[in-house]
């Protein structure tokens, strides 16, 4: 806690507040299953959204510790946060990094209100891991484009106002070059979303169809034919923050609170907080590199290697004590459990982070 600013500590204290009035049931995972637009538009009319962007679009000239303050306090307190994350974490400041005046004009204001809700288009069925596959085509049409492709696992499409879309604009021999960026509105002609239900039969993503989807000139993200290596910094904000270590921690706290945990878990538990420690201080060094206009690339793949590892032995941890554990706390520990194999995968495999950590490849 030191080690963050009285700014920081003035954050927290807000966001804390929040929660204390807001009512809802805190959840394991929610930055990806906690789902309340109205919570979402109360932290960005309280300026607790967007803390790291210009006043002009409607944020507060922070710094990315400063957001990494207001993440980490409600991803702790298990907040419903999930309908601002992808469009607040990582659209706006590629759109700060990359869009035009006009695209910043046009949808960072009202992402830092919360009043637009993004999906991520990135992975296609032959193009995860090898994200540079993809086949999804945007076709000039006079000013504008024509998109058609498929995209698939996409988190919160069925709720969302708009989508990032990755596609190729130009068949060239290296894949990596002839992507390009777009938004593209989630009301357009052409569109048609199909729920894929988890193992639980719960809906959080989806596959997404796009036929001829018309998508305006002035919607495309910086350059053409510049795709990859805006993604790749667009990733170091997916990866590299508190959400690839915390996921668990509103069932850490539970079983204390309850004090469920008995001699051998406590002593198990010096260790895990040891490690959270050194998560924090790992993430908020990927905040301080953001900071310094570095991209963390290799940094943020480290980050959520070691924080799934983190959080699946959190559940291994918990998992004894749930027999003498109530339903609010087994509600905790199942959610965690359901989003464990997922979190090893999302954002990009595990094995793929050894692979870029091993490599520093950007
Ligand atoms: C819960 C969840 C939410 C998601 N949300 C979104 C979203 O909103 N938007 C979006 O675009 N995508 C989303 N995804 C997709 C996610 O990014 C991909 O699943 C991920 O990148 C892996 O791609 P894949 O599923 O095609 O698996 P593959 O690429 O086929 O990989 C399968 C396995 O093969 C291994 N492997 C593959 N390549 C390598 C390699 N080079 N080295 C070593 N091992 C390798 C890994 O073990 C990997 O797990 C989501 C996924 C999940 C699980």
């Amino acid at each position: 806690m030191s080690e963050l600013t009285d700014t920081c500590q003035d954050l927290r204290r807000r966001v804390r507040d929040l929660v204390a009035e807001w009512d809802f049931t805190p959840r394991c995972d929610s930055w990806a299953s906690g789902y309340d637009p109205d919570f979402s538009q109360e932290l960005g009319r309280r300026g607790l959204l967007a803390v790291t962007w210009p006043k002009e679009f409607g944020g507060a000239e922070g710094t990315n510790v400063d957001r990494f303050a207001v993440s980490e306090e409600l991803l702790r307190a298990g907040a419903p946060v999930a309908a601002h994350w992808v469009g607040e974490r990582q659209i706006g400041p590629s759109l700060l990094r990359h869009g035009t005046r006009e695209l910043q004009e046009e949808f960072c204001p009202p992402l830092a209100r919360a009043e637009y809700r993004f999906a991520l288009g990135m992975s296609e069925p032959d193009a995860g891991s090898d994200l540079a596959a993809v086949r999804t085509k945007a076709v000039r049409d006079g000013d504008s484009w024509r998109v058609t492709g498929r995209k698939i696992w996409t988190s919160g499409a069925h709720r969302a106002t708009h989508l990032y879309l990755l596609a190729r604009t130009s068949q060239e021999e290296d894949k990596h070059a002839g992507l390009t960026e777009f938004i593209v509105s989630m009301d357009s002609p052409g569109i048609t979303v199909s729920p894929i239900l988890d193992l639980r039969g719960e809906h959080h993503f989806n596959e997404v169809v796009l036929e001829d989807v018309h998508v305006p000139g002035r919607w495309v993200i910086g350059d053409i034919g510049a795709g990859w290596p805006q993604v790749v910094g667009q990733l170091s904000f997916e990866r590299g923050g508190p959400e690839r270590f915390l996921s668990t921690y509103p069932l850490l706290t539970a079983v204390l609170r309850a004090n469920l945990a008995d001699d051998t878990a406590r002593r198990e538990l010096r260790a895990l907080a040891g490690r959270l420690q050194v998560l924090r201080r790992w993430t908020l060094e990927n905040a301080r590199a953001m900071d310094a206009g570095h991209t963390p690339s290799t940094h943020a793949a480290m980050s959520k290697y070691l924080g799934n590892k983190f959080e699946r032995d959190v559940i291994a941890w918990a998992r004894p004590l749930m027999p003498r554990a109530d339903r609010s706390i087994r509600a905790l520990y199942d959610q965690a459990v359901a989003a464990s194999p997922a979190s090893g995968i999302r954002g990009g495999a595990a094995q793929v982070m050894l692979s870029v950590i091993a490599k520093g490849k950007k």
